[in-house]
């Protein structure tokens, strides 16, 4: 007998097409077709010869469909999620996993009663630019880390779709946010010591087109910036730790270190002429009294979000994603709208 996870996607624009290639590539999983509500979708998947079923009860009535994958709007996620869960499918949701914390609790109660695996696709905690932030921590090679720059910077404004609209939960603190975050909150453990933030509204959507949140920890603060009006891009990542600096230009992993020469006096650089006046203070370090490199890179051997799904369901494996993490970004991400909206700092 076959222990391949039969799965159908609802939702087949753009992540679902992008989830449909990557499970026909994944052994442990048998696509069985897709739904979506759009009648046209629903005819070019047949043309493609892939089963199209005709409504969300047709699929989660089929006693032969295991899993459920959604990938639609983010308004939509709770109530399809509960939908499957009730007719005893497990679920890969897409991200952001609801527009607020209560409704995933609800679900999360729903899979629990149900004994069924619920999982959220936060599928850049795989991301290659990550893992070099991840490998700067743990192998202290600019020493402690105590402050972390993380960024995406596009010049395309929110795409001219659901994204734009609040109804849908658009915004970007719901679309790149919800990464950016559970990123950083998973690296230091949710040890959250305050946060702060502002949210750009430049385009004139009803939803911010960009934000920087300012979310501290016990030990490093951070800046994690949004922006779809950036013409020139800053960084992805940039990093201080008590020993050096380092910069990840982008997702192509170009990177930088810079270290001071530990057994150097402290240099003594020569004053610069800057602007209209002079400084030493800011006069770049002299060649000897620095070395220069990249990020000694770690392979975290991290098995891929599909693998581990199956192996969660098996009972084969722990979840990377946890739902009580997931949790603890929502509850984050309602914070910084908080803060936003009365100008405060949140301690924690
Ligand atoms: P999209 O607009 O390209 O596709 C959404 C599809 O869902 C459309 O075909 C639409 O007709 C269909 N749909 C809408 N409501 C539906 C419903 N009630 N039932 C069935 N089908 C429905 O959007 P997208 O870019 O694919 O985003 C979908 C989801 O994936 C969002 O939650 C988004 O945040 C997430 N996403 C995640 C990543 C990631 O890297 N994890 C990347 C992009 C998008």
């Amino acid at each position: 007998m076959s222990n391949k996870l039969n799965i159908v996607i609802v939702g087949f624009g753009g992540m679902g097409g992008f989830h449909f290639e990557k499970l026909n590539l994944n052994e442990h999983y048998h696509v069985q077709g897709i739904y979506d509500i759009d009648e046209a979708v629903q005819k070019k998947a047949e043309q493609e010869s892939i089963k199209s079923y005709t409504s969300l009860d047709e699929v989660v009535n089929d006693e032969t469909v295991d899993t459920v994958l959604i990938a639609t709007p983010n308004d939509s996620h709770k109530s399809i999620s509960i939908q499957a869960l009730q007719h005893n499918k497990h679920v890969i949701c897409e991200k952001p996993v609801t527009l607020t914390s209560e409704d995933l609790k609800e679900i999360i109660d729903v899979a629990d009663k149900q004994n069924k695996v619920f999982m959220v696709h936060q599928n850049r905690r795989w991301d290659d630019d990550f893992h070099l932030v991840k490998s700067l921590y743990q192998t202290k090679q600019i020493g402690e880390i105590f402050h972390i720059e993380s960024r995406v910077h596009g010049a395309n404004g929110i795409p001219g779709d659901w994204r734009k609209e609040e109804l849908y939960g658009g915004g970007m603190l719901y679309d790149w946010g919800v990464h950016l975050l559970d990123q950083l909150l998973w690296l230091f453990d949710y040890d959250m010591d305050n946060l702060s933030g502002e949210l750009s509204y430049i385009l004139g959507n009803d939803v911010d087109d960009g934000f920087t949140v300012h979310l501290n920890f016990k030990d490093v603060t951070t800046i994690v910036e949004v922006s779809t009006t950036s013409f020139i891009k800053l960084p992805r990542w940039y990093v201080k730790g008590t020993e050096g600096t380092a910069v990840i230009h982008d997702w192509d992993l170009q990177n930088e270190v810079v270290c001071p020469v530990k057994s150097k006096e402290q240099s003594h650089p020569k004053p610069i002429k800057a602007g209209a006046g002079l400084t030493k203070t800011m006069a770049p370090p002299s060649e000897d009294a620095v070395t220069k490199g990249s990020i000694n890179s770690i392979n975290f051997e991290m098995e891929s979000f599909y693998d581990n799904f199956y192996h969660t369901v098996y009972g084969k494996g722990e979840p990377i994603v946890k739902n009580e993490q997931v949790l603890k970004t929502m509850e984050i991400i309602e914070k910084v709208f908080e803060a936003v909206q009365d100008e405060k700092v949140i301690k924690f």
